[in-house]
């Protein structure tokens, strides 16, 4: 049997939802909230779920989408508001209190594995309906006129099931089937590789210090960033190919207190990695999100580079924007928010993208992003081909000075802005 076909109906539902991620599982929230019937399905198994680490930087707005849901119950009581961030080069260092300038908004940390598991309690406690290791293998129909959309799903050995809506939501990543299941040609991918690559490392270890900290050196950059009381999260820029296991804990510990200046600025807090991973700073944008009755959130629309922590609070905003498209489409039949959907998330993608970008010339030498006059990255289409400068970049100004930022109010009041703000 053709494993991206299958035969009789297994389940139907108004919207079905790929992926129990933070945009998965707050549009599952509050369609469910809204008396609309959908269904999550989620490729990995329950006890898996709320084990992977990845976010922990939520801002103001997002914290304002969850408390309008009622979905923040956990953030609120264990999350922490953070609102500093410092800078070290071989200048100094200097520390701004970002919740004081701007708009006068900080972050609160909280895991991105507590959030999905508090958002996956909410979500089954009010009823809501979730297969897990349920993998979609293809959205079909999505552009068929009057054929509903379906999706074929493997749920284990036996031969795959087909679930069909009104709607599909693809909240299942990057790699998932909802990206895969869009036809070439039909939507425009913006892609830009930004030469840089991170090591993340989650260390079992309190944090070191009680700020965000960003380390530029001449080895490359460093980042701290707290997660919990006994965990906190570390970056070390690293050359293209390198595994993320070629070193020992102690000589990432030595190149990470080297790089941070600690013999200048005091010692990390030392324990055990818990998690490496190397990726590619990158951006991989579609437009428009949407392909007929298929629609995509978060990282399955778009994913940024985590330079400046977007990506979990733009699946958070997309989700609501969608949830309430797809609410006004099924029960006051106007289509005209979920005609608009696409036009108004990547509003906010465009803005997120632009900082990430920025925040990475900031901290890094980025020959391909920095040439000696501003010109426009261009798009790598699938093919690897060159083409049209992409209008989710727009010129870059030479690489902003670390002492500008450090001088002048002005500067100082954007960057607070766009750092918090989605
Ligand atoms: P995901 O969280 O990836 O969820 C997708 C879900 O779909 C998963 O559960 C997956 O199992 C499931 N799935 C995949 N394929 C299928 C399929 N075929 N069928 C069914 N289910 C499927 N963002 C911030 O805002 N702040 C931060 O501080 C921050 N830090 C980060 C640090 C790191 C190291 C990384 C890697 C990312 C960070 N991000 C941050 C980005 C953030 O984690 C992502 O943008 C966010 O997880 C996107 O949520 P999502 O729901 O779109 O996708």
């Amino acid at each position: 049997m053709d494993s991206q076909r299958a035969g009789a109906v297994h389940g139907t539902a108004e919207v079905i939802i790929l992926g129990a991620g933070p945009a998965g599982l707050v549009l599952g929230n509050i369609l469910r909230a809204a008396g609309v019937d959908c269904v999550i399905l989620e490729r990995a198994a329950r006890a898996d779920l709320g084990t992977r680490a990845r976010a922990g930087f939520l801002a103001a707005n997002t914290v304002r989408v969850l408390d309008r849901h009622d979905l923040s119950d956990g953030l609120r009581r264990h999350g922490q508001p953070h609102s500093t961030c410092e800078f070290r080069t071989d200048g100094g260092r200097f520390r701004l209190d970002y919740a004081s300038l701007g708009r006068g908004e900080g972050h609160t940390v909280y895991p991105q594995q507590y959030l999905v598991a508090d958002l996956l309690a909410h979500y089954e406690g009010a009823g809501g309906r979730i297969r897990f290791a349920a993998e979609a293998l293809a959205v079909r129909d999505a552009d068929a006129g009057r054929t509903p959309p379906s999706v074929t799903v493997r749920t284990g050995d036996g031969d795959p099931v087909r679930w069909q809506g009104r709607y599909v939501a693809g909240c299942d990543g990057r790699h998932g089937a909802a990206r895969r299941s869009i036809p070439p040609g039909a939507v425009r991918r913006h892609r830009i590789d930004l030469g840089v690559s991170w090591l993340g490392l989650l260390a079992e270890a309190p944090p070191s210090l009680d700020a965000v900290g960003y380390a530029v050196h001449s080895r490359g950059f460093a980042g701290h960033m707290a997660r919990t009381a006994q965990v906190t999260r570390y970056y070390l820029q690293c050359a293209r190919g390198t595994a993320a296991v070629d070193r020992s804990d102690a000589q990432l510990w030595d190149e990470l207190e080297l790089r941070m200046r600690a013999a200048d600025h005091g010692p990390l807090h030392r324990g055990r990695f818990l998690q490496r991973a190397v990726f590619d700073l990158e951006s991989d944008v579609l437009e428009p999100l949407r392909h007929g009755s298929l629609f995509l959130a978060g990282d399955a629309a778009s994913l940024l580079s985590p330079s400046a922590a977007k990506g979990a609070n733009l699946a958070v905003l997309e989700a609501e924007l969608l949830a309430d498209a797809l609410f006004a489409a099924l029960r006051h039949g106007s289509t005209d928010a979920l005609d608009g959907y696409s036009a108004r998330a990547l509003t906010h993608v465009r803005q997120a993208q632009r900082f990430s970008q920025w925040m990475i010339r900031l901290l890094h030498d980025v020959p391909d992003l920095a040439p000696a006059t501003d010109t426009v990255p261009t798009t790598v289409s699938d093919s690897g081909d060159r083409s049209e400068p992409s209008p989710y970049h727009t010129p870059l100004q030479r690489r902003p000075c670390l002492d500008t930022l450090r001088t002048s109010r002005a500067e100082q009041d954007w960057f607070a802005e766009q750092y918090v703000g989605v």
